[in-house]
């Protein structure tokens, strides 16, 4: 009898886990890096308080970040660093090939099929996102496998959201309908709704745009009948708002999950992205 309750109350211990301290203490839980906000994010959801998890770019730089000798310190005493690849993070792929075998290097991107190899946005693909995470929670499993259970729970709790979110995307019948951008970042969510993206600049979002292209973007915009040009809020909406004041029409936000002062969930943020900004008035 007594072992049966310990043997329960291991099991309780193994699959819950306790509150993560305030700061590191030796608990037995790993520790992780996550490249930017969207792998933070899915790695939060995945690992819970099972790990001590940190995002090497909280101001939301992640495009073109550089890691100082602190962070690769850090780095090289982690157990896991997780990145989302595909051109997103220039500076990740040369830091995995410097790091120590003891720190699991995930490539969160590594089982997408659809890189077309010049949008790095993969994770606004709702699908994208779901491989992803399933990915980050395999290296979990792999890594830590006293935690195996609880992972695997998460990421089944957050299949039923992802399957929601989809849902709610599907029901606004988005095929055929542009997408008006600044930051040229949701071609991947458009591929997956069957909309067209129309982007004033490219994937990296930095560029700076001659009077040339922004009138051209503006002919566009009046061309297509479209409604809303969107920004993602870390970019600022000045580019946008002069656009949409040229065209006649409104500026809205539209978030890219590379950063989030609320510090919400991905299922909250893109459902916000759908139906705060009534993307259905295209
Ligand atoms: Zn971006």
């Amino acid at each position: 009898m007594k072992k049966l309750f310990l043997l329960i109350i291991s099991l309780f211990i193994l699959t819950s886990c306790a509150p993560a301290p305030a700061e590191d203490a030796d608990d037995g839980k790993i520790t992780i890096y996550a490249s930017f906000y969207a792998m933070y994010d899915f790695a939060r959801t995945i690992g819970g308080d099972c790990v001590h998890l940190y995002n090497m770019t909280p101001s939301g730089d992640a495009h073109d970040y550089e890691p100082t000798a602190a962070d690769m310190a850090k780095l090289t005493e982690a157990d896991m660093f997780i990145y989302s690849g595909n051109g997103m993070e220039a500076w990740a792929e040369d830091v995995a090939e410097t790091l120590p075998d003891t720190v699991k290097v995930v490539n969160a991107s590594e089982r997408l099929t659809n890189l077309d190899g010049s949008d790095p946005h993969v994770w606004l693909n709702i699908d994208n996102a779901r491989i992803q995470m399933q990915t980050i929670c395999d290296a979990l499993i792999e890594t830590d496998p006293d935690f195996a259970d609880a992972y695997a729970r998460n990421m089944r709790l957050y299949t039923v959201k992802l399957d929601e979110l989809k849902e709610s995307y599907e029901n606004y019948n988005l095929a055929g309908t542009t997408l008006a951008v600044t930051h040229g970042a949701y071609g991947y969510l458009c591929e997956e709704f069957g909309m067209t993206q129309l982007a004033l600049e490219g994937v990296a979002g930095d560029s700076d745009p001659s009077p040339a292209q922004m009138a051209e973007f503006v002919d566009e915009v009046k061309a297509r009948n479209v409604k809303r040009i969107y920004y993602d809020p870390i970019e600022g909406g000045k580019l946008a708002e002069k656009a949409a004041k040229e065209a006649g029409v409104l500026a809205e936000k539209f978030y890219t999950f590379e950063y989030d002062e609320q510090d919400r969930d991905y299922v909250t943020v893109m459902m916000g992205n759908l139906l705060g900004n009534e993307i259905i008035c295209l």
